[in-house]
């Protein structure tokens, strides 16, 4: 995919902020501090369009970013992150369900977990959650340079077992250090937009 044109649209809360013109669109989701932010801008060319954020769990809105005015990516505030209050939780998972249940143009959501590390509890409700309303994902295991060549097998078994990951997802090796996976999952992502 040659990004020619990649814009932020709009901060949301709720579905009348979504974005009404109906193309197609990529959601990503992933614990705070995985890596979301630099995976956007490593698949746009952008140094910093999409946050990289100091303060984890701080954005608590889906921005929504357009780009070759062909499709969104809806970037969903990240999940795990200890220090919020139960209010902010309660409403992430509200604003979560409802976007994730009622976007119709809503083709594939990017998950991105820690190569380094097994899924966590909370990712692994991502998973299910996104499996449990039927749809697909492709889990993204990030920051491949912190770990050996050697070992990226080893770990990607442990991302799939510990997720208990299904054959129609794909699960994609990556680093927005080395740019490694970056054509991958161009390729994954134009065969969810059918473009
Ligand atoms: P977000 O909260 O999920 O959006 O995470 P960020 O994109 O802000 O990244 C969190 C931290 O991890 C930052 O310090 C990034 O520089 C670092 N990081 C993100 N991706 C990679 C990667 O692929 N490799 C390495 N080595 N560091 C990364």
């Amino acid at each position: 995919m040659k990004v020619t044109q990649a814009t932020f649209e709009v901060s949301a809360v709720k579905p009348a902020q979504y974005p009404k013109d109906v193309l197609p669109e990529i959601a990503l989701a992933g614990r705070s501090n995985v890596g979301k932010s630099s995976l956007i801008n490593c698949l746009i060319e952008r140094k910093n369009l999409a946050r990289t954020s100091s303060k984890p769990g701080k954005t608590q809105t889906i921005n929504f970013y357009r780009i070759n005015d062909q499709f969104y990516f809806a970037d969903v505030p990240g999940y795990g992150f200890a220090r919020v209050s139960k209010s902010v939780r309660e409403a992430w998972g509200k604003m979560m369900e409802t976007y994730f249940t009622e976007r119709k143009t809503l083709k594939a959501v990017i998950q991105v977990v820690d190569l380094r590390h097994p899924p966590t509890a909370d990712d692994q409700t991502m998973y299910q959650f996104l499996k449990y309303h039927q749809l697909p994902v492709i889990v993204v295991a990030t920051k491949a340079d912190k770990i050996a060549r050697g070992k990226w097998q080893k770990h990607l078994k442990i991302v799939k077992e510990t997720l208990e990951l299904q054959p129609e997802d794909p699960l994609i090796l990556f680093s927005a250090e080395t740019r490694q996976g970056k054509e991958e999952l161009w390729r994954v992502i134009e065969a969810k937009l059918e473009i």
